[in-house]
């Protein structure tokens, strides 16, 4: 099972990148051609009905599985970056972190107006990330129709703040 093998394959990596944080290491996943398409495969089904013209992927690795699903589903991929990094016009969004802020960016032409986004990360945390990327996208006029991550540390209640763009949450494990 899709979940169970998730669990055994993704590492923790204590006091990553401070210590007293445990940091889920995805990396192995990526070691693995067959999972990875089991990954693409579930995310397909679980979007089944969602209406979806764009997905945008959150620096860095929401990258990874955000343009495989993209390309997967035939869907134009948008990458939200940190600051500065993006070459063209951007517009800005920024969000706080247990010390300090956060900035992310978006071409100002990465979506047409009224474009229905899904909004992709590896993980969800607090949620401070893809709520920052959700305010973005309704910056450029677009409409988030839903979320999706391989892992939700639930116990965050990061879900919780999403709820007032989609309520279409999905991920994978939590
Ligand atoms: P949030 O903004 O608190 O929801 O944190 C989520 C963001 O931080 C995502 O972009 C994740 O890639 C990253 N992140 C936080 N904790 C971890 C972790 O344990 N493993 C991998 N990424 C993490």
């Amino acid at each position: 099972m899709l979940e169970q093998k998730l669990r055994d394959v993704v590492r923790d990596i204590p006091d990553f990148p401070a210590p007293g944080i445990v940091f889920k290491d995805i990396t192995p996943i990526l070691k693995d051609p067959l999972l990875c398409m089991a990954i693409v495969d579930e995310f397909v089904d679980r979007l089944e009905g969602i209406d979806i013209d764009v997905i945008a992927g959150v620096e860095s690795r929401g990258f990874l599985f955000g343009l495989m699903l993209a390309t997967r589903l035939g869907l134009p991929f948008v990458p939200i970056r940190k600051q500065g990094r993006l070459p063209y016009k951007t517009i800005s969004e920024s969000y706080k972190l247990e010390y300090g802020q956060a900035t992310i960016e978006v071409h100002e032409d990465a979506v047409p107006m009224g474009a229905k986004v899904l909004i992709h990360d590896d993980l969800l945390a607090t949620g401070g990330t893809v709520v920052a990327s959700a305010k973005l996208m309704e910056k450029l006029g677009a409409v988030v129709v839903g979320f999706s991550f391989i892992i939700n540390l639930d116990f965050l209640n990061g879900s919780g703040r999403l709820m007032r763009f989609s309520d279409n949450i999905i991920s994978l494990v939590k």
